[in-house]
């Protein structure tokens, strides 16, 4: 057989379980996961992903332990983190990658909002003793955990007293805007958070365009203020991102010249909508991510670590 047919009798796309995966967006119970970065490595590792970056919420304490695992594993790993912002008053996600996390513009900002963050967990605990429960004890516990103390974790907690059915109960009853225990956040401003990450040398991400609760025209003047800011990518293949939603973050990336980053946003196994790994699947027209960082835009050549 002439060496043409054989080319034509190899199939088209990589056999999947020899492509790696690529996943830009992931939590460690250094924020509100449940896996410790080990755990979540080696879960990596079962699933083929070659590329990971680890995205705590306000904190990059998870990466030195990711790197060390990444490299037993022969995964190829990032360091980041989920720094969340203030914009015209909404809470708004911004992921950086490839982040120093020893840079000191970024420790400050992080110490900054740690301590922000305690004062909101003590503040919350106490508006749940004055309802009865032990909520002195609730965000002691939570403030002694390593990492970023979260709501979530006050939520956990709650339903473990008994106080809740399960953490989105626990949100509706206590936590939630409007409840009890409500306190609001007063997170740095969204140019702060991007400088933040590019001081540390990283890639700012707008997280997840289709969980604001903003107009379509608010979230097209979000984006231009986000890379005029220095801002460089917009997730825009997100677990959990419908076709519509994922349609209008490419149109998003393609009008405002941001590259497209993509990952599940994986917080804990068994939820079955957020696996960890999702196969580089990028809309046409958009400037891969990975291509900024310095990676193949086909995840079957990235070097090895
Ligand atoms: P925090 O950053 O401390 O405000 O905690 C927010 C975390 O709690 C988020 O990352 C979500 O995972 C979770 N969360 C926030 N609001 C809700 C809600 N209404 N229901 C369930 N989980 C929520
Ligand atoms: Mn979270
Ligand atoms: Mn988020
Ligand atoms: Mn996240």
């Amino acid at each position: 057989m002439p060496p043409m047919d054989m080319d034509l009798q190899r199939p088209a796309v990589a056999p999947a379980a020899s492509v790696p995966r690529v996943d830009l967006h992931t939590h460690s119970l250094y924020s509100d996961g449940t896996l410790t970065p080990e755990q979540l490595i080696a879960r990596a590792h079962e699933r083929q992903v070659g590329l990971l970056a680890l995205t705590d919420h306000d904190t990059v304490d998870g990466c030195q332990a990711a790197a060390r695992a990444s490299t037993a594993l022969g995964i190829t790993f990032l360091a980041g983190c989920e720094l969340s912002g203030l914009w015209r008053g909404r809470e708004i996600h911004v992921v950086g990658l490839r982040v120093t996390p020893t840079a000191p513009a970024l420790r400050t900002h992080l110490g900054r909002v740690r301590a922000q963050r305690v004062e909101r967990l003590r503040a919350i605990g106490e508006r749940l003793t004055r309802c009865g429960l032990d909520g002195q004890g609730m965000s002691a516990a939570v403030l002694a955990l390593p990492g970023t103390p979260t709501r979530m974790h006050l939520a956990r907690a709650l339903v473990a007293q008994g106080h809740a059915r399960d953490v989105d109960d626990a949100f509706k009853r206590w936590l939630a805007r409007g409840r009890p225990a409500a306190v609001p956040a007063e997170w740095p401003a969204l140019e702060a958070c991007i400088q933040a990450i590019t001081a540390a040398a990283g890639l700012a991400v707008l997280a997840h365009p289709h969980r604001y609760t903003l107009s379509a025209g608010q979230t097209r003047e979000l984006c231009a203020e986000f890379r005029d800011a220095g801002g460089a990518g917009i997730e825009v293949s997100l677990a959990g991102m419908g076709p519509g939603a994922a349609a209008s973050a490419a149109a998003l990336a393609r009008r405002f010249g941001l590259a497209g980053s993509l990952g599940s946003d994986f917080h804990e196994p068994g939820v079955p909508w957020r696996p960890l790994g999702r196969w580089l699947k990028l809309p046409d027209g958009i400037t891969p991510l990975t291509a900024l960082l310095g990676y193949p835009s086909a995840p079957d050549r990235l070097p090895a670590p």
